[in-house]
C-alpha cells in the first residue's frame, strides 16, 4: 500500500538546495505520496510533478496585525497542500498548547490544506509509563471537531534529531492506540505517520509496522542521498 513520506526541513534550506533536491526527485519512480515542507521562503518554487509542498506552521488568524506570522490562506495561495501543526519544537520553543494547535488545524482545513497534526511524549513521560495517556490527551485537544481530512504524526520527542528510534514494538503499540482513539472520534480513515530519527536504514521496517501510514522525516530529508532511499524504501 502506498505511504506518505513527509520531509520537514525546519529552518534549513536555500533556493539552490531545494533545486538540487528537486533535480533528484524529478522522475523518481515511486507510488508514495511525497511532501516536502521547506521554510516559507521557498514555498513559491515549483515542485516536481507528483510531489507536494507543505508549510511547517500557520497562524490562527487569516490576516491583520500579526508581524512575522503566515496564515493558512497565504500558504494555500502558494499552491502548498499541507501544513504541519503542533511540531514538538513549536510546542516547546513557542509554548504552543494543544488548544492553539487545534485552532491552527481549523484554519488549515478552512483553507483546504491538510494539517499534519503532531503528537508525542517526552522522555520523562515515556519512562514513567505515561506515553499513551499523554498522546491521547494531545489528540483530544489538538484534533479539531470540524470535518476535513487530517494526518496525525506520532513523534516521540526523545527520538527527534537524537538518533534514538522507538522500538518497532513501541511504534506498533502506540500506532494501534492512536488508531483506536481516531476510531472513537470518527476519524478511522486518518493516516498516522511515525517521526523520530527515520533514516534509510530503518525506514522500510518502520513503514511495515501495522497502522504506520508513512513517516515524517527531519534531518534525513535534507540530504538527497538519505531522502531518496527513504522515499523508495517501500
Ligand atoms: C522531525 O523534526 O519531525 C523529525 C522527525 O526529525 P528527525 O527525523 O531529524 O528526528
Amino acid at each position: 500500500m502506498s505511504k506518505i513520506i513527509a520531509g520537514n526541513w525546519k529552518m534549513n534550506g536555500t533556493r539552490q538546495e531545494l533545486i538540487d533536491m528537486f533535480d533528484a526527485l524529478e522522475n523518481l519512480p515511486t507510488n508514495n505520496t511525497v511532501i516536502l515542507c521547506p521554510p516559507y521562503t521557498l514555498l513559491n518554487m515549483t515542485t516536481p510533478k507528483n510531489f507536494s509542498f507543505g508549510a511547517q506552521d500557520c497562524s490562527t488568524h487569516d490576516n491583520g496585525a500579526h508581524t512575522g506570522d503566515i496564515s493558512a490562506k497565504m500558504i494555500a495561495d502558494t499552491g502548498a497542500k499541507y501544513v504541519i501543526v503542533g511540531h514538538s519544537e513549536r510546542r516547546q520553543d513557542h509554548n504552543e498548547t494543544s488548544e492553539l494547535i487545534a485552532a491552527k488545524a481549523v484554519k488549515a482545513i478552512e483553507n483546504k490544506l491538510i494539517p499534519i497534526i503532531c503528537v508525542g511524549e517526552t522522555l520523562a513521560e515515556y519512562e514513567s509509563g505515561k506515553a499513551f495517556d499523554v498522546v491521547e490527551d494531545q489528540m483530544h485537544k489538538s484534533i479539531p471537531a470540524v470535518k476535513g481530512e487530517i494526518i496525525v504524526a506520532y513523534e516521540p520527542v526523545w527520538a527527534i534529531g537524537t538518533g534514538k528510534v522507538a522500538t518497532l514494538l513501541d511504534i506498533e503499540k502506540m500506532h494501534e492506540h492512536i488508531a483506536s482513539v481516531l476510531g472513537k472520534i470518527g476519524r478511522d480513515e486518518t493516516a498516522i505517520l511515525y517521526g523520530g530519527s527515520v533514516k534509510p536504514g530503518n525506514a522500510a521496517e518502520i513503514m511495515n509496522v501495522p497502522n504506520v501510514g508513512g513517516v515524517l522525516v527531519g534531518g534525513a530529508s535534507l540530504k538527497v542521498d538519505d531522502f531518496v532511499p527513504i522515499i523508495q524504501a517501500v
